[in-house]
C-alpha cells in the first residue's frame, strides 16, 4: 500500500470512529509519526494534506523541520533529555512527553527567555509498566498541581503511550482512565492548566482510543510502514 492509501485508510478509520462514539472528526488531529523515515517520505505525506508530523528525537525533528515546508507543524513525542531541552523549546508547537518536575522547569525557563510560552502535554504511565516514562495515575493530580506555577509552560492536557497488545480492545480501559483523569483535572480550574488535548492512541489501537476521546493520535507504521532500525 502506497502512503497515499495508508492515510486515506486511517482517516476514514478515524471518521468510523467518530461515527459510533458520536464524535465531530474536527476534533481529532492526526500526527503522522514520521520518526526514522527519509524525507522523500514526509515529502509524500504532505503532497497527500500532511501537515502535522511527529519525531521522537530532537536532532532528527530540527533536520527535517528546516527541510520541510513552512506550514508544517512538528511535534516532539518521544522522550526529552534535559541537556536537549534547549534544542526542543519554541522549535516544536507540542512537547508531548512532559513527566518530571525538572524537566518542566528547565523549558519553562529556557522559553522565558526566548519570550515565549511553549505547550506541552503530561506523560501518564497508564499501564504502570516499568518499561515506561510517564507519572502514575496516583501522582498525576499533584504533579500537575507543582507544575501549575511555572509561566514559561501550558500545561495543555494528558499524554500516553498504552501497553503493546495485539488486540486494541484490551487498551479501552486505559484510554478510559486518562480520559476520567483529564476530566477529574480540569475539574479542579488549576491555574494555567488547560485539559483540551488528550494524545493516545498508535497504529494498534488509535480507533478505540478515538471512541474514547483521543483529541490527537499518533500514527507510524499505519501511514509509513515498519521502521527498520538496523540502518
Ligand atoms: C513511534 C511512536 C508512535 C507511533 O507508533 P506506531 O505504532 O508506529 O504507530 C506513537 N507514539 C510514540 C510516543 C512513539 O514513540
Amino acid at each position: 500500500m502506497s502512503i497515499a492509501e495508508n492515510l486515506d485508510k486511517v482517516n476514514s478509520n478515524i471518521i468510523e470512529a467518530c461515527k459510533r462514539s458520536g464524535r465531530n472528526p474536527e476534533e481529532v488531529t492526526l500526527i503522522s509519526v514520521s520518526k526514522t523515515k527519509p524525507l522523500s517520505m514526509l515529502e509524500e505525506a504532505y503532497s497527500h494534506g500532511v501537515r502535522v508530523f511527529g519525531e521522537n528525537r530532537v536532532a532528527e525533528m530540527l533536520e527535517k523541520e528546516e527541510q520541510m515546508p513552512a506550514d508544517c507543524d512538528f511535534h516532539l513525542i518521544g522522550h526529552l533529555q534535559r541537556n536537549k531541552a534547549k534544542l526542543a523549546v519554541g522549535k516544536t508547537s507540542l512537547i508531548h512527553s512532559v513527566e518530571s518536575l525538572e524537566l518542566a522547569e528547565v523549558i519553562s525557563t529556557l522559553a522565558l527567555k526566548a519570550g515565549i510560552v511553549q505547550d506541552i502535554l503530561i506523560e501518564i504511565n497508564v499501564g504502570d509498566e516499568e518499561s515506561k516514562y510517564g507519572i502514575s495515575f496516583d501522582e498525576a493530580e499533584a504533579f500537575i498541581r507543582s507544575v501549575s506555577g511555572l509561566s514559561g509552560i501550558r500545561v495543555r492536557g494528558l499524554m500516553a503511550v498504552a501497553p503493546y497488545t495485539e488486540n486494541p480492545e484490551n487498551n479501552r480501559v486505559y484510554f478510559k482512565k486518562l480520559r476520567q483523569l483529564s476530566v477529574d483535572i480540569k475539574s479542579q480550574n488549576i491555574d494555567n492548566i488547560c485539559m483540551d488535548y488528550l494524545s493516545m492512541g498508535m497504529t494498534g489501537d488509535y480507533e478505540v482510543a478515538v471512541e474514547e476521546g483521543a483529541t490527537h493520535v499518533r500514527v507510524g507504521t499505519g501511514i509509513f510502514g515498519e521502521r527498520d532500525y538496523s540502518i
